[in-house]
């Protein structure tokens, strides 16, 4: 019989048995440390991610590596080491090319499920959008390392049926990438390649022809979660008069329109809205110019040329308070792939080399009345002030009201996890 041990989790006293791992000494207690590289069956835990940061007898460390011991003190749920976690996500979303709504494995993957779970709203480090190889020279793989997080549970856990390693690390440092044999990978069979498939936490290693992703409500993660609401930061509230109605403006810049879309997703519920806010500028209305001052711009879609600049700038002039509706206008979005990628190369693309383009086409349309393509797809943050942030792709009309409602009028917000998503 293992030789039971005492020690204290938030200055509570636990029992475990003595060299258990800590990550699962703690969830027994039902208190989730969050990784995404911890797997109980790998011996030597790989400690990678950094997402399990917690206070290990007064020091930094992450949970996966440590046994538990008698006498061990930790912290996991301190506003700091929330924080931290939250920051270890944010930079992985900054740091790689992630764009949820595009991607195989968006509703069953690891990364994704961890920024819901810290409750990851908007990345606060500026995204890289580093131009990285996508390898699709193995027989049956796609290494697509933009998403790739080196977690290492490739490397680590994929091998041919003679004991053959099919992934590795190459180069060193932040140069480093994942590799693949491609003489091995091509003796793997197809189950053990969506093996590989699966078990990466993130949409790095796609099986040609193969795709997992699962539509809201049946994500992988949408019954497991920790989390049932997300009581964000109190929302600065205007003076509440209910007797006023509220002036409202909304815009779509470099966006699919999808998120206004949402917007009139309410069915009938936009008459118990039209009672509180009268629209002014807004393709809702089709009204084209400010009638005056508002209360709440909301803007859809991030600054893709000089046009989308201009707009953006009017609107923080003109409304007290600025919401940014949906991933293009958080953080650039879909429209942002283009990111890594020189312009010229894009408007080639689109203009001489599509689908879609004449044989021998040589013309890429350029007029001096033309909005001026920027060099990059801009989040409106990058450009304005923004007051208020909601993510998804797009977010839901409940969603996006209840903001709107708990801004202008004070209604309590809360955030259920069922409402957070940006895939
Ligand atoms: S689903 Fe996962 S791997 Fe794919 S883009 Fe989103 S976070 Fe990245
Ligand atoms: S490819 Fe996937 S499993 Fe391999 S290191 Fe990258 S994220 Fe981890």
């Amino acid at each position: 019989m293992k030789k039971k041990c005492a020690f204290w989790i938030d200055g509570k006293s636990y029992e475990a048995d003595e060299g258990e791992n800590l990550v699962d000494a703690a969830l027994a207690h039902q208190m989730f440390i969050p990784s995404l590289c911890y797997h109980k069956h790998l011996e030597p835990p790989l400690g990678t991610c950094r997402t399990c940061i917690c206070k290990i007898n007064g020091k930094y460390g992450p949970a996966c590596t440590e046994k538990v011991h008698d006498g061990l003190k930790i912290e996991i749920n301190t506003p700091e080491l929330l924080d931290m976690r939250k920051a270890v996500v944010e930079m992985m979303f900054a740091e790689g090319n992630h764009f949820c709504p595009s991607c195989e494995k968006s509703g069953a993957c690891d990364l994704q499920h961890m920024g819901y779970e810290l409750g990851v709203a908007t990345a606060r480090f500026p995204h890289l959008f580093e131009d990285r190889l996508i390898d699709f020279k193995a027989k049956r793989m796609i290494m697509e390392h933009n998403r790739c997080i080196k977690c290492r549970r490739c490397v680590e856990e994929v091998f041919t049926d003679e004991g053959k390693r099919v992934f590795m690390y190459v180069n060193r440092g932040n140069e480093t990438v994942v590799g693949i044999d491609y003489e091995q990978e091509s003796q793997l069979t197809e189950a053990q390649a969506l093996h590989a498939m699966k078990l990466c936490p993130t949409g790095a290693i796609i099986v040609r022809g193969e795709s997992l992703p699962r539509p809201m409500g049946d994500r992988v993660f949408d019954n497991q979660s920790v989390q049932k609401d997300f009581h964000s930061a109190p929302i600065q509230q205007m003076e509440a008069d209910p007797k006023e109605k509220k002036r409202v403006a909304t815009v779509s810049l470099a966006g699919c329109f999808g998120c206004h879309m949402s917007l009139l997703d309410i069915d009938t519920g936009i008459l118990d809205v039209a009672e509180l806010v009268s629209f002014d500028k807004s393709p809702l209305t089709d009204i084209k110019k400010f009638s005056g001052r508002c209360h709440l711009g909301l803007v859809e879609g991030g600054c893709c040329n000089s046009h989308n600049i201009e707009v953006l700038q009017n609107f923080r002039k003109m409304c007290d308070v600025l919401v940014v509706v949906g991933e293009c206008a958080v953080w650039g979005g879909v429209p942002a792939m283009r990111n890594t990628i020189p312009l010229s190369e894009c408007l080639e693309e689109a203009y001489l080399h599509s689908l879609t383009s004449e044989t021998g086409e040589t013309i890429i349309p350029y007029h001096e009345d033309l909005p001026k393509m920027l060099d990059r797809v801009y989040a409106c943050n990058e450009i304005v002030r923004v007051d208020y942030s909601i993510p998804g792709c797009p977010p839901s009309a409940e969603h996006i009201w209840k903001a709107v409602k708990s801004i202008l009028f004070g209604a309590e917000f809360s955030l259920l996890y069922a409402e957070f998503k940006y895939d």
